[in-house]
């Protein structure tokens, strides 16, 4: 058969039939050949294997070796009741086998003394082990190449009616084997295969569906899921090469004298080694005269802040301006007053400019723009509004990307006619490899040092009747001179039980802690922004000791003498928000903790969410733990369309493979962009079959 059999359609595998070829269409999506062999098991039954009847148990079926030292009937084989009973012995011990039906065609069949290799899930009765209805061979009649691996397919209903169990469908596929043997293409280039010691596809193939041993069937999974990695770094690789060659950007030549002055006089610590070496690739990409498209990753406190000015110093020494969008009113003013106080002692002019900017004051702000007076301008997403008119924005660093989307970037891009190189800061750890897949577009670099001397936050998991305890642990820390957050979930802001809450434990927090002694902030959803920031600023120059809020203090806000974070119902917050909460604390010198309070029924996973809180400040463990509860597609929304299409390799747990996979797909694209080399025809042809499928799939669904 000819390469091309992989999209004959199944209805001319012999013995198939259109009913059974039309329930593996509706049900499993197999049209073709191909699709049939690449419907792969989802596990095996061990049949190499014996286990000793000391040593069954229910989990599940397994093969077993033994005598058959009686066998006989209870009861008339019509009565109710009625059985065959057999004792099957090996050197370990005795179990019962037990047939309802065919009771006469199944004694005439078995032979007392005899040796047999019994099949079948064991259960208990009476303390006894015993199977019904085993699946029985002579042990001498069973052939070498019997005992094996057996595979396992999904299947179902209405595909079992059709005698498509998984047997059935083990049938058809043994059948299509041989008929493709020698023709199976390999996508993989064969001095990557060689490199990385992958066994062929055919091989791979034939192991998944017929395993020749255990170690077999390993390699051609690893070999599988590498594949399937690889075509997807292909693609995802291949275009962001093609967007970040289509569109110029502007070249920053130099460094610049603002960077430089900045750099030697005003930076106020040592940066670490890890923001050297994020400053060291945004230098490079800007240069280059490629449009920048980055995303900076690092964990809340990480610094962040500071590489973003530096890389903003850097545009406006090559005479650029710079746009700095921050997800809220709040931020955007922290960051503003941040920004303010390091450019101090320079030339450097910032503005902000927000939802509430006044008119009178937008106005000024808006010639001095035009005019190229403003360097740096920080705001929300006002920013993108067409009032908003830079002379020439040369750089567009937006903090927080998860709450802007990939469509209001693009929108800001559209702002000059060079559009500006992107920075994106994001602090929602995301294992790197998974970014590397899910921001295809985007070159990533992370922050993986925290400033030296932070102390790490301890953490503890209180039940309400603990609350006592928690607010006396509250006082003292108040006492010698440090504040406190009280955070209340707030999922929708229209949630009028989430209020009341929010209320009430405002209320009991008062009566806890009274003025004249105590004074306490409140912020919440449902405030005016010049209330809110009122508020928050009470709490951020030390005014007020305790802040109780709703989670919009979640990104951001820098307030180094808070030393306590108290999370209300944490188990309603998921993990990655939890971990952006506590990260509020413990940016100053001061051991700081975290408290997280919760009811005492829980959910098995929300157990395991704060359980990992206790244990971990790691903000990619935490991330990686919390990819295994909710699964890739959950965390990134919408942004993972056509690209999860895998079927063996798994993000999660596949990282290693999904590294070197990207590894090579680089490699062979920097020398064959347009994959036009002998060796990567057949990569070329399996791709453009995977691109017309999808189109298919288009008209279809
Ligand atoms: P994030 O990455 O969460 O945005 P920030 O940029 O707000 O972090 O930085 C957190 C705190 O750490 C700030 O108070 C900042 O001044 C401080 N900081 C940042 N980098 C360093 C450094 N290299 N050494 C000491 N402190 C630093
Ligand atoms: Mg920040």
């Amino acid at each position: 058969m000819n390469p091309t059999w992989i999209n004959t359609t199944i209805d001319y595998l012999a013995g198939i039939g259109h009913i059974k070829a039309d329930v593996l269409r509706t049900e499993c999506k197999i049209y073709t050949y191909g699709d049939l062999l690449a419907y792969y098991p989802f596990r095996y039954i061990d049949k190499t294997q014996f286990v000793k009847i000391s040593e069954a148990s229910d989990l599940e079926a397994m093969q077993f070796k033994g005598t058959l030292i009686s066998l006989k009937q209870v009861g008339s084989p019509k009565s109710r009741g009625g059985r065959l009973v057999g004792t099957l012995k090996d050197d370990t011990g005795v179990m019962e086998l037990v047939w309802f039906k065919g009771i006469r065609w199944v004694s005439s069949q078995l032979r007392q003394g005899q040796t047999y290799i019994v099949y079948g899930k064991p259960s208990q009765y009476n303390r006894k082990w015993s199977i019904s209805h085993p699946e029985m061979e002579q042990e001498n009649v069973v052939a070498k190449s019997q005992l094996k691996l057996q595979p396992v397919y999904h299947t179902g209903e209405k595909l079992t009616r059709k005698g498509l169990n998984s047997v059935g469908i083990e049938k058809l596929i043994q059948k299509l084997l041989p008929l493709v043997k020698g023709n199976i293409l390999d996508p993989i280039p064969e001095n990557i295969r060689k490199e990385l010691n992958l066994v062929s596809k055919e091989d791979a193939i034939s192991n998944i569906h017929n395993p020749a041993s255990t170690e077999a069937l390993h390699y051609a999974i690893q070999r599988m899921k590498f594949e399937e990695l690889f075509l997807l770094q292909i693609e995802l690789v291949n275009s962001k090469l093609s967007t970040t060659k289509r569109i110029k950007g502007v070249v920053f030549d130099d460094i610049g004298d603002h960077f430089t002055d900045f750099y030697e006089n005003h930076l106020p610590f040592e940066l670490t080694g890890a923001q050297k070496r994020v400053l060291k690739e945004i230098r490079k990409d800007v240069r280059k005269g490629y449009h920048m498209n980055r995303l900076i990753q690092g964990d809340v406190g990480s610094g962040k802040t500071i590489v973003a000015l530096l890389s903003a110093l850097i545009a406006i020494g090559n005479g650029f301006q710079v746009g700095f969008m921050a997800p809220t009113e709040i931020l955007a003013r922290q960051h503003y007053v941040t920004l303010k106080k390091m450019l101090e002692h320079t030339q450097v002019r910032v503005e902000i400019w927000t939802g509430s900017t006044k008119t009178k004051e937008r106005k000024l702000l808006a010639v001095d723009l035009e005019n190229g007076d403003i360097d740096i301008l920080i705001g929300t997403h006002a920013l993108i509004e067409p009032k908003v008119k830079f002379k020439n924005i040369g750089m567009a660093i937006i903090d927080e990307q998860h709450r802007f989307g990939v469509a209001q970037r693009a929108k800001l891009w559209k702002k000059a006619p060079i559009p500006p190189h992107v920075l994106v800061m994001t602090a929602t750890p995301i294992p790197r490899t998974l970014a590397m897949t899910l921001y295809g577009d985007l070159d990533v670099s992370v922050i993986d040092e925290l400033p030296p001397g932070r102390k790490t936050i301890k953490t503890s998991w209180r039940t309400d009747a603990s609350r006592i305890k928690v607010f006396s642990f509250v006082e003292k820390e108040i006492k010698k001179g440090r504040q406190v957050y009280i955070v209340y979930p707030l999922i929708e802001e229209s949630e009028v039980m989430d209020y009341k809450d929010l209320m009430d434990g405002y209320e009991s927090v008062s009566r806890r802690f009274p003025l004249p002694d105590y004074s306490i902030s409140i912020v919440h959803g449902k405030m005016k922004p010049e209330n809110k920031e009122y508020e928050m600023n009470l709490f951020a120059t030390g005014k007020t000791q305790i802040l109780v809020s709703t989670t919009v203090i979640e990104v951001g806000v820098d307030v180094p003498n808070a030393t306590v974070m108290i999370i209300e119902s944490a188990e309603r917050f998921g993990l990655s928000q939890l971990h952006q909460l506590r990260g509020r604390v413990g940016r100053g010198g001061e051991q700081s903790y975290c408290v997280l309070m919760s009811g005492h029924k829980l959910s098995k996973d929300s157990k395991i969410r704060l359980s990992t809180m206790v244990e971990t400040n790691d903000g990619f463990r935490i991330a990686e733990v919390d990819l295994n509860l909710r699964g890739p597609g959950d965390i990134m929304g919408t942004r993972q369309s056509g690209v999860m299409d895998l079927k063996l390799a798994d993000l999660t747990k596949d990282q290693d493979i999904l590294q070197q996979a990207r590894h090579q797909a680089i490699l062979l694209l920097e020398e064959d962009s347009e994959m036009e080399l002998e060796k990567n025809k057949c990569l070329k042809d399996e791709l453009k079959r995977i691109a017309k499928r999808k189109v298919n799939w288009a008209l279809i669904s």
